[in-house]
Parts: structure tokens; sequence; C-alpha cells
């Protein structure tokens, strides 16, 4: 990995979805094509994913990190999907450093489905390095924009901070039937796509201010919180892309956003 003072990287939220994106061909996973080919190609990524929630903050510095299938009951074709990129630990280390909070160097994890079901489609040859960082589940939403910020820096060495999630991501409220979002799901990425536009990443943090349809848009924070890494780590100069701006299946918001 050349570390070197390079262009400066943008940084990019993914509404990941289903893992078998991984395998379709949507105009979802056209989208994710399109902007990996608009974008500066990294010399490094450091992925942020909805799917590596731990206590505490974790980071993997293997070289040869593992795909991890942690997604159960689909077709066996999925878990065929090899994505045996090589892996960072020097931007790993170089991440723990700028974090001001306790981080654990962990290698148990590897590249999970929130990271290779979307970087399949955007650099299929599996060819730059990815470092995952993990989600800490007992961190503030004001945490997670802080170690965003904290990050921040990375752009400036080639890397692209990537993360991976989902605005709204209510499992238990997902119709099948359904091509769009329910009201309420439509509304609460409404709310979050007007105050990434204006820059008003406070209510993006106090998501709460939303009102009801916050309370509908997920039960568990996971999928939501790897936006906060993006936002923090976005500056004022950057222009913000929106795109696969929809949502699906009811509770899905499969809206992306680009800050470069
Ligand atoms: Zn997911």
């Amino acid at each position: 990995m050349n570390m070197s003072d390079t262009q400066k990287m943008p940084v990019l939220f993914i509404g990941h979805g289903s893992p078998m994106n991984a395998i379709e061909d949507n105009v979802y996973t056209r989208g994710w094509e399109e902007i990996a080919r608009k974008i500066p190609e990294p010399d490094a990524i450091l992925a942020i994913s909805a799917h590596w929630y731990t206590n505490g903050i974790r980071v993997a510095d293997t070289a040869r990190p593992k795909t991890i299938y942690d997604m159960y009951g689909f077709p066996d074709e999925l878990y065929k999907v090899d994505y045996s990129v090589p892996g960072a630990p020097e931007l790993a280390h170089l991440t723990k450093r700028l974090i001001s909070r306790n981080v654990q160097i962990d290698n148990n994890w590897g590249i999970d489905h929130g990271t290779w079901s979307v970087l399949h489609k955007m650099y299929p040859k599996a060819e730059i390095p990815v470092c995952q960082l993990s989600v800490d589940r007992s961190a503030s939403a004001e945490t997670h924009f802080k170690i965003g910020q904290e990050i921040s820096a990375l752009r400036e060495k080639g890397v692209l901070i990537f993360s991976s999630g989902n605005v709204v991501h209510n499992l238990a409220k997902i119709n099948w039937e359904i091509e769009g979002g329910h009201p309420w799901a439509m509304e609460f990425d409404r709310y979050i796509k007007e105050n990434i536009i204006n820059r008003q990443f406070q209510n993006v943090v106090n998501y709460k201010s939303a009102g009801k349809s916050a309370e509908m848009a997920f039960s568990t924070y996971e999928h939501f919180y790897p936006l906060l890494y993006s936002i923090g780590a976005s500056k004022k100069e950057d222009r913000i892309i929106i795109f696969n701006d929809s949502c699906t299946l009811g509770s899905l918001s499969m809206t992306c956003y680009l800050f470069e």
C-alpha cells in the first residue's frame, strides 16, 4: 500500500440492503458500479460495516482477511462469492492512532457481507487492500460521529472511507410485495437527506428529532451508525452526491451518499 500523499479521497456511505445484491444486477448494484468508476481509485479502503458490531472498537490488521458469510438461508451461489482482498495492516495501525478512544486489534472477524456484497460490485478484481473497523455498540451516536471526524485525515492518504449500512432498516416491517417504502420510511429517509444536504449534521446525530418516523426507522442501531462516520469524515468544502435514492421492500432505505 502506498500511503504517500495523493489526491484527496471522497467518503462514501452505502445503503447495502439484501446480501443478494452481491450476485444480482439491479438498479442499486449499477449505482455502486457507476460510483466506483467515477471516483479516484483508492490505495486502500477503510470499511465500517453494520455487520461488525462489537463491544468496544476493533480494527483488523491481518494481511489476509477472510471472507465471512455472516448471513443465513440464502442460495448457495451467494456463499461462493470469494472476496479475498489483501488486508491493510499499516492502515489499521494508523486508524488506531487517529482514534482518541481505545481501539483493540482483532483478527477474529474478516470481510463481512456488509462490505463484500458492495465491494464485489465496485471493485470485482479484489485487488485494493481493505481494513475493517468495527462499530462499537456501546458508543453514542455523538461518539460515532466524532470517530468519523478523527479518521477524516485518512482521506489525504489515498484511503477511501467506506461505510455500509442502511438509513432505514426495520426487518420486522419488511413487505416483499412493496417496491418502494412505507410512508414513515420515506419520511425518515427524507429527514436525513435534507439535513445532510443542508449540512445540519447535528440533526442527523440527533435523529430522534425526526419524531415518530425515527421510532419506526430501526429497532437496533448497527445499520444507521455507519452513516455517522461518513458525515463525521466529510468536510465543509465537499460536494455531496446522493444516489440510489429510494426505499425498497417497505422498510429499507437504499440511499447512498458520496462526499467529495
Ligand atoms: Zn446489513
